[in-house]
């Protein structure tokens, strides 16, 4: 996921549209109020200039609305009254630059500029504005409208204010005759001072004054003359207190900016650690699916999961298959924790060695495996294996005594086969080294016999089923022909594995034979025999493998299972096989005397298969014969068979031994037998291997057959 354009992008865009607002906001608040005072400005300069025009009315009427006026001035001209109290009175008082007494024709009677008294062009003086007033002012005399006009004019020293009224009489006192007509003109330029006062009006900057049709400034008033025409420019500098405020307000802004800024920022960081959050966990789902929680390795799921990549892309590999011997026995000594450490340890420094590229995996308990990219020459193989051996087999300091395991290592290469062949090729290689001793590798070769592989994978698999607790103990009842009643139990093994289901004895005893597991077996079955059958009103008769037979500590080591049980010695019988006799028959008689001597009886089991003679049967001090299944299988169709069946039971019965019938099936098989004198029967006819529960119910319950002891005679 690319967090910079699914978030960073869209929140970039929105704190800076965020900015763009709040910037453009302000910039147009802020020139909205300036030109709102713009405006006043300007409404307050054009009242005051309009106050300045309404001044010149009032006065011009005053001073021409007066029959002192009529009579001084209009009638007959008194120039020093007229000096002192309109013409340089005016100037003095208001600094008016023009005063003068106008006939309608435009001709100036009585003129003071600037004070004095001067010869005047009055049009060409105070110009247009004022020309247009006058003669408004002569065309409407006679009607109500005339009296006084004021407004501005641009006269030749620039724009002025001005007011102009006919002279006339203030009271009937005076007649003025209607031909005479003159009229009283003021003017004032606008000069500084007039400026500086409508100035106190406004309380803004200086104002200047420019020439009409100046170029547009921020702050200005266009004067127009009587005539309607431009007759100057009052401009000023604005007051902007939207600019001020906007530098005011700047901290703040950059505050609400930096706060906007701050906010994203947190919602980001948020966003990224939710977002990062979410796929951390989507990435730990992942990695705990495809990982061993112990040690951090790719799992099993991993390891197939890269095979099947490595063998689609078609390139060559090998597989490394990697199991540790003794390990259990580690976790059983030391614990759990330990082992765990012991295993991380041992991933580590299969890490260490594991080649640049290659995969190192824990596909379960004490497994581990390489996937190695390429070819590999047998030298570099045998290479890696023995640093592999080696480095397992270096002694782990987990405790004061240092632990040691080892391990075997099965190497295979891929041929272009699927690779659960190349897998099952590294297994078998590595259940060939397991089986040459242990704490070895082996290469992969094709003249692996399977069978042999078989028996060696079934071997390792024993001797795990044994520590697992994988086998348990069935009992077969054993018949007295003569009534039928429970002698005894014959307790045989059984194997239910977990992946393969039931395994047969005869698959599995001969490999615990073989291997020397048998003795182990044994001892398991000997002592959930004695355990389960301690109750029980009968004997149990256990089987006795060849290798048990000759084993030095068979007899103390049954001794010790028969007092940790406290089992009866009389009980017990063991069930032995000619070929052991046959072999070395002194020995075997001794053994067979020491078990006697403290109770144990004896059977010779599978009679008649071997080569076992009269003779040996009258050597050995045997307590019971089993005559073989394959003789009672026969004995209804078979007259031969039959034939040797009866002259075996004749034989035991001169010798004074009991004859058991094994695999009796049949009631006819049954009757046979027992005429035959056959004085124990045993078989599915009788019933089939149960579990000690199943004894217990059925044959020791509430009614049972409790008078049954021994097999014995
Ligand atoms: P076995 O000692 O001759 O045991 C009798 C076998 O015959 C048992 O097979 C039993 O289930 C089977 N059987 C009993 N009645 C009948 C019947 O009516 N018809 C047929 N067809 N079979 C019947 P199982 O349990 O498969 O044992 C096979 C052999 O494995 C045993 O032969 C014995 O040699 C060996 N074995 C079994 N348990 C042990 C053990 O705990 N220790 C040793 N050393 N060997 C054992
Ligand atoms: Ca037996
Ligand atoms: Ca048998």
């Amino acid at each position: 996921m690319n967090f910079g354009r699914r978030f960073l992008a869209p929140m970039a865009l929105i704190v800076a549209a965020s900015l763009v607002t709040l910037g453009l906001g302000l910039i147009w608040l802020t020139r909205l109020q300036d030109g709102l005072e713009q405006e006043r400005e300007v409404q307050l300069t054009a009242s005051a200039v309009n106050d300045h025009v309404g001044r010149m009315r009032t006065f011009v009427r005053e001073y021409s609305f007066w029959d002192e006026a009529v009579r001084r001035m209009a009638l007959d001209l008194d120039t020093t009254w007229a000096d002192d109290n309109v013409g340089i009175y005016a100037y003095n008082l208001n600094r008016f630059e023009y005063v003068l007494m106008v006939t309608p024709a435009d001709e100036a009677l009585y003129a003071v500029v600037d004070g004095k008294h001067a010869p005047i062009d009055p049009a060409l003086a105070l110009g247009g504005g004022y020309v247009s007033a006058a003669r408004q002012l002569v065309r409407a005399e006679g009607t109500r409208a005339a009296g006084e006009i004021a407004g501005i004019t641009l006269t030749g020293r620039g724009p002025a204010f001005f007011g102009i009224a006919r002279i006339r009489p203030s009271s009937a006192d005076v007649q003025l005759p209607g031909d005479l007509k003159r009229y009283l003109v003021v003017a004032k330029l606008i000069d500084p001072s007039v400026l500086a006062n409508i100035r106190k009006t406004t309380l803004g900057t200086p104002i200047r004054l420019a020439a009409a049709g100046s170029p547009p400034g921020a702050g200005q008033l266009p004067l127009t003359d009587a005539d309607g025409k431009p007759a100057g420019l009052l401009t000023w500098e604005p007051e902007r207190p939207g600019s001020a405020l906007r530098v005011r307000l700047l901290p703040l802004v950059a505050l609400i900016a930096a706060a906007i800024c701050a906010l994203a920022a947190m919602v980001l960081s948020r966003a990224r650690r939710a977002a990062g959050e979410l796929s951390s966990s989507e990435a730990n789902a992942m990695h705990l699916a495809n990982h061993d929680s112990l040690t951090g390795l790719p799992n099993r799921r991993a390891f197939n999961d890269h095979l099947l990549q490595q063998s689609r892309s078609g390139e060559p590999y090998v597989i490394v298959y990697m199991d540790l011997d003794g390990f259990k026995d580690v976790n059983d000594a030391f614990g759990h924790a330990t082992g765990d450490a012991l295993l991380c340890r041992t991933a580590a420094r299969l890490k260490a060695l594991c080649p640049p590229g290659a995969l190192l995996a824990r596909l379960g308990g004490d497994e581990f495996a390489y996937v190695i990219e390429g070819v590999l020459g047998e030298a570099a193989l045998d290479a890696l294996a023995r640093g592999i051996v080696e480095a397992v087999r270096d002694p782990h300091d987990l405790r004061t005594e240092p632990i040691v395991v080892g391990t075997s290592v099965g190497i295979a290469a891929s041929d272009g086969t699927d690779f659960e062949d190349v897998v099952r090729r590294a297994d078998i290689a590595m259940y060939t080294a397991k089986a040459r001793g242990r704490d070895g590798w082996c290469l992969f070769d094709p003249s692996l016999d399977e069978g042999r592989i078989e028996r060696m994978i079934l071997e390792c698999e024993l001797r795990r089923a044994i520590d697992a607790g994988e086998l348990s103990v069935v009992f077969q009842p054993i018949i007295r022909s003569r009534d039928e009643t429970i002698a005894s139990v014959e307790a045989l093994a059984r194997w239910d594995h977990p992946t393969r289901g039931a395994i047969a004895p005869d698959v599995f005893i001969p490999i615990a034979e073989e291997s020397g597991l048998i003795i182990e077996l044994g001892r398991y079955v000997l002592r959930e025999a004695c355990m389960a059958a301690r109750d029980w009103p009968f004997a149990v008769a256990v089987n006795l493998s060849p290798a048990q037979f000759w084993d030095r500590t068979l007899v103390d080591g049954v001794l010790a299972t028969l007092a940790e049980c406290d089992f009866p010695p009389e009980r017990l019988e063991f069930e032995i096989t000619e070929t052991y006799l046959l072999r070395r028959p002194e020995a075997a008689a001794e053994v067979i005397a020491q078990l006697r001597r403290h109770g144990i009886r004896m059977a010779l089991d599978d009679f008649g298969t071997g080569y076992a003679s009269i003779g040996y049967l009258q050597r050995f001090e045997l307590d019971l014969v089993k005559l073989d299944r394959s003789f009672v299988e026969r004995i209804a169709f078979d007259s031969d068979a039959a034939d040797v069946a009866l002259a075996i039971i004749a034989l035991g019965s001169a010798l004074h031994l009991p004859i058991l019938a094994e695999g009796v099936e049949s009631p006819e098989q049954a009757t046979m037998l027992a005429t035959a004198g056959c004085a124990y029967m045993q078989g599915w006819h009788y019933g089939r291997p149960m579990t000690a529960a199943d004894i217990g119910s059925k044959h020791c319950g509430d009614g049972g057959p409790a008078q049954h002891r021994s097999i014995a005679a």
